[in-house]
């Protein structure tokens, strides 16, 4: 049975949106070999795992063999880095291999990242490692059972070609799965062409993907934005709320369908800190932590700028169109962070929002200026409700304001239970992450499964895994990550 029976890939982005897609082919690899085989992402793709862990498995992971009637491409975007428009950026080291329906019915993108220069590769070698690869396995993982909307990461394939860092590395591809790769950056893209009729195709595009109700709407290019500052209100709430951190959320990386992607320079917060960065190149703390909800909506205004003409041929109507909905993102935000934080803190669903707020905000500042571990803390308070109040107030250095907030939290009677199905005990702890890329990019895979088998139940404390819940060590220092790498 030859491989092009296995999986039907289709081209729907390539044939509805030509102008931004450009035919390309994967690099050879010279020695392929499994590193990660995400099974249950598989089984919703309807793949088999014993075929994709074949030689011709991994060589449509790796994109050297594609289906019959499949045509990868690299997509063209645009985006601001930084703050900075730029009009071409593009998948420089990335190939959409193409849409696969799913066994709910439900298209996904399968995209190759590490694939090799594309016309868009820049100065770039188009390359990716074996370590980052990993990271985005990883933490994407750990994602999906936070219950946050995310790209899948299918599998990450090593090469056997090593690439030139600041050492040679092993290189390898990531195969992922998203619900679409459409980004801010693509309506950027479509609307700096100056071509009316490609940016109408594109929102058309992502209104049947992704925000089908928009099509029915007296304004459904309105709706479509409203749709996205929706989503995105709701995603960056879930981000703050975990402790996660972006890293690099330039509008190229930001979704039309609410979905995490891009994991380059991200990181879990470990002591919790309002203005921390890990990203080495994120000098200017423009996507710190506390600011993620600020650059959504600063991204938003970017997509806003896009859809203008679409919205109504009056512009100044078009603008105060947009404005009126960009305006619902703070109370939109602020509402899912606010929820969220009631679940954590086991709070009544319809406890005055003053009162929740001050509760939230209050013990904030004192994790803020305690420097104390917000995912152990927030874990910690399910003990306290339980009658132990070591876990989480141990942790504070000025036990007398622990004391002080805990006494006016208690008094609302919080649900134990219910917090412990909301503060995970485990997270992608950034120490352990780096050991197990470590282990793995010198050959050793185990640390890295056991990992992801961690992280995969972030919910359910089991006993024998206390390393995996406790915060970095002291000697571990201030923790940098790295993107593009
Ligand atoms: P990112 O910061 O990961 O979102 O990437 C920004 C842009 O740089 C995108 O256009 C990427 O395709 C491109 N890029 C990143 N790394 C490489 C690489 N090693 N080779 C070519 N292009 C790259
Ligand atoms: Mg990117
Ligand atoms: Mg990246």
């Amino acid at each position: 049975v030859p491989t092009e029976s296995k999986v039907t890939i289709d081209g729907r982005f390539a044939r509805e949106l030509p102008e931004m897609a450009v035919a390309w082919q994967a690099d050879a690899a010279p020695a392929p070999r499994l590193l990660a085989l995400n099974e249950p992402v598989a089984a919703d793709l309807g793949l088999d795992p014993e075929f994709l862990r074949s030689p011709d498995g991994l060589a449509l992971l790796l994109g050297t063999t594609v289906p019959d009637g499949a045509t990868p491409v690299a997509q063209a975007y645009s985006g601001h880095q930084f703050g900075s428009f730029n009009p071409r950026l593009g998948d420089g080291r990335a190939l959409l291999l193409g849409e696969v329906t799913d066994v709910a019915g439900r298209l996904r993108d399968l995209h190759l990242k590490g694939s090799g220069r594309t016309p868009f590769a820049r100065g770039g070698d188009g390359l990716a490692v074996v370590g980052p690869m990993l990271r985005e396995y990883i933490v994407s993982e750990a994602m999906e059972a936070l219950g946050i909307p995310t790209t899948r990461s299918l599998a990450v394939v090593a090469t056997g070609r090593d690439v030139r860092r600041e050492t040679m590395l092993p290189g390898a591809v990531l195969t992922r799965v998203a619900s679409s790769h459409l980004r801010v950056g693509s309506f950027q893209y479509a609307a700096a062409t100056g071509n009316k009729d490609l940016l109408t195709r594109l929102a058309d595009h992502a209104i049947d993907r992704h925000h089908p109700q928009a099509a029915s709407a007296e304004r459904p290019y309105l709706a479509l934005f409203e749709a996205v500052v929706s989503a995105q209100a709701s995603l960056v709430a879930q981000w703050m709320l975990v402790g996660f951190i972006h890293g690099v959320m330039n509008t190229d990386n930001m979704t039309i369908s609410g979905e995490t992607i891009d994991y380059g320079p991200c990181a879990f917060m470990d002591v919790f800190d309002y203005a921390t960065v890990y990203s080495s190149i994120d000098r200017g703390g423009r996507y710190a932590y506390a600011n993620q909800p600020l650059i959504a909506e600063w991204n938003l205004a970017r997509l806003a700028e896009t859809l203008l003409p679409l919205i109504d041929d009056d512009q100044e109507q078009a603008v105060a169109l947009a404005v009126g909905v960009l305006e619902s993102f703070r109370p939109r935000y602020s509402g899912a962070w606010l929820t969220g934080m009631k679940a954590k803190l086991g709070l009544p669903g319809d406890l005055e929002d003053e009162v929740a707020s001050a509760l939230a905000n209050d013990v904030l500042t004192l994790l803020q200026e305690n420097h104390v571990d917000y995912t152990s803390f927030f874990r910690g308070l399910g003990p306290v409700v339980r009658g132990d109040a070591r876990p989480a107030r141990d942790k504070v250095l000025d036990a007398a304001a622990f004391d002080a907030w805990a006494e006016r939290w208690l008094a609302h009677g919080p649900d134990a239970d219910a917090m412990d199905r909301v503060n995970p005990v485990y997270i992608p702890r950034n120490h352990l992450v780096e050991e197990a890329l470590e282990a793995a990019t010198a050959g050793d895979l185990e640390p890295m499964n056991r990992l992801v088998d961690v992280v995969r139940r972030p919910f359910d404390e089991r006993p024998g895994l206390e390393r995996y819940a406790a915060g970095a060590p002291d000697d571990f220092g201030k923790y940098t990550t790295y993107c593009g790498t």
